[in-house]
């Protein structure tokens, strides 16, 4: 068991290029904690850099308390489970398992080989398969092996990185399933790399979102989605991404393409002084009006073009074209750029209910509530709506989850069954 800090880290490579960026970060004992952003982050980067196989160039990586930058990666105990699973095509299941277990010779006897093994197998599900070759195994089978071995070693801490890239969509659900499962299982500290924000918000207790080397924010995903700090975390996170529109301080209105908003007493002082902003909805929060005759009071209603409509049995998307300011369409481009976006969307993304009736080609009536904006400085990309006290509260909440999780793994591995024998082998 480990808790991490990364403490001020920086990489540059050989050119000078800060590829990791004055980077801090406290990873709890047990924590699942992920890395995410966009391609050239470095994301990968900094992972290599906690296993030992980057150097550090400055800054201090801290283990259980003690300082280990130079130490080797073999020294640090840590499992890390690779993108291609690095297995061995020549042994089976049972001794690509078992591999780091003769790697350190002596240590352990043929006897609690085979129990540590076939402990991990029977976790995840391997034991049928403990003769075959690696070949021979589907990419979730390959995949589960690669985190047995890990599992063999009781290290101190898990390191993925982008493991399920290889795996086609249905299969990547799954193994997004089993890797959460057993982590909590084992409530063994996890550090996991990806660029997929769904599966940075399925798995991790929190979620460290870096842009260009740059750490942007570090939460749980339920604060990263509400209380986002910047234009840069609120579209990357979420699918369909939020939807950002130019708007004009008109006094005490907001003009936005489609609709004007009067200023909220919360935001007026925030947005004195300034003639732009960027307002950012999330496509859930626009309703069709028609089948919401409570909505709240102060709920604005407009009438939009759609364009296209996409149903799918249980939501909806319509999508309504809109002409962005021209002053603030630069700094949309460039968050799509930053994003790795495919193109500015200058239209507005709607997810309504399946029961709807908007159709493509109708004039819809949609509402939203305008305290479900969020309101970004088009200069800075601050996010100017966030609320700390709100912030604080959901951390504190996500926090007292993830210990109520931990603390569940461990009675019922502590219980009758399966479980004793697992707990033991990771314990040993
Ligand atoms: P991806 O998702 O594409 O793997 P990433 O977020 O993991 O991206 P890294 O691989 O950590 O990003 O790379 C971060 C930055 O460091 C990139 O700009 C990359 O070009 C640069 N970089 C990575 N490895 C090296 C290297 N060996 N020498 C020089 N620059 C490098």
């Amino acid at each position: 068991m480990a808790e991490i800090v990364l403490d001020h880290l920086v990489k540059k490579y050989g050119d000078g290029f800060p590829a990791v960026n004055d980077v801090s970060l406290d990873i709890a004992d047990g924590e699942f904690m992920i890395l995410v952003g966009p391609s050239g982050c470095g994301k990968s980067t900094l992972l290599r850099m906690i296993v030992g196989l980057e150097d550090i160039t400055s800054g201090d990586l801290k283990i259980n308390g003690k300082r280990v930058n130079e130490l080797a990666p073999r020294d640090r105990n840590l499992a890390m489970v690779f993108q291609n699973y690095a297995l061995y095509p020549h042994l089976s299941v049972f001794e690509n398992i078992a591999f780091p277990l003769r790697l350190q010779k002596g240590h352990h006897d043929e006897q609690e080989i085979r129990r540590k093994v076939n402990s991990a197998a029977d976790m995840l599900e391997l034991s049928e398969h403990l003769q075959r070759k690696p070949a021979n195994l589907s990419g979730g089978q390959r995949q589960r092996v690669a985190m047995g071995r890990a599992i063999v070693r009781d290290a101190d801490a898990f390191l993925f990185d982008e493991p399920l890239s290889n795996l086609d969509a249905k299969l990547r659900g799954q193994m997004r399933t089993e890797i959460a499962r057993m982590q909590r299982r084992l409530g063994v500290t996890t550090v996991y790399v990806t660029h997929d924000q769904t599966e940075a918000m399925t798995l991790g207790d929190r979620v460290a979102v870096l842009k260009k080397g740059v750490l942007q924010q570090c939460a749980s995903p339920r604060e990263l989605y509400e209380q986002p700090v910047n234009l840069f975390v609120a579209g990357f996170i979420g699918s369909p991404p939020m939807n950002f529109l130019p708007a004009r301080v008109d006094g005490s209105t907001l003009r936005l393409p489609l609709v004007d908003v009067p200023v909220p007493s919360s935001l007026a002082e925030k947005i004195a002084g300034k003639e732009l902003v960027i307002v950012g909805v999330r496509p859930e929060h626009f309703k069709d009006a028609s089948l919401h005759d409570s909505a709240p009071q102060d709920a604005v209603r407009f009438h939009a073009p759609v364009d296209v409509t996409e149903w799918l049995g249980n939501e909806q998307y319509a999508y309504i074209p809109f002409e962005a300011e021209p002053a603030v369409q630069a700094k949309l481009e460039e968050l799509d750029r930053d994003l790795d976006g495919e193109g500015m969307r200058t239209q507005l993304v709607v997810n309504l209910d399946a029961r709807s009736r908007i159709r493509e080609g109708d004039e819809a009536e949609l509402l939203f509530d305008p305290s479900t904006m969020h309101v970004f400085d088009p200069e800075t990309g601050v996010c100017l709506t966030r609320d700390e006290q709100e912030a604080g509260r959901i951390a504190a909440e996500s926090e007292a989850d993830r210990k109520r999780a931990l603390e569940r793994s461990k009675l019922r591995d502590t219980g009758a069954g399966t479980g004793e024998e697992s707990s033991a082998t990771i314990n040993a």
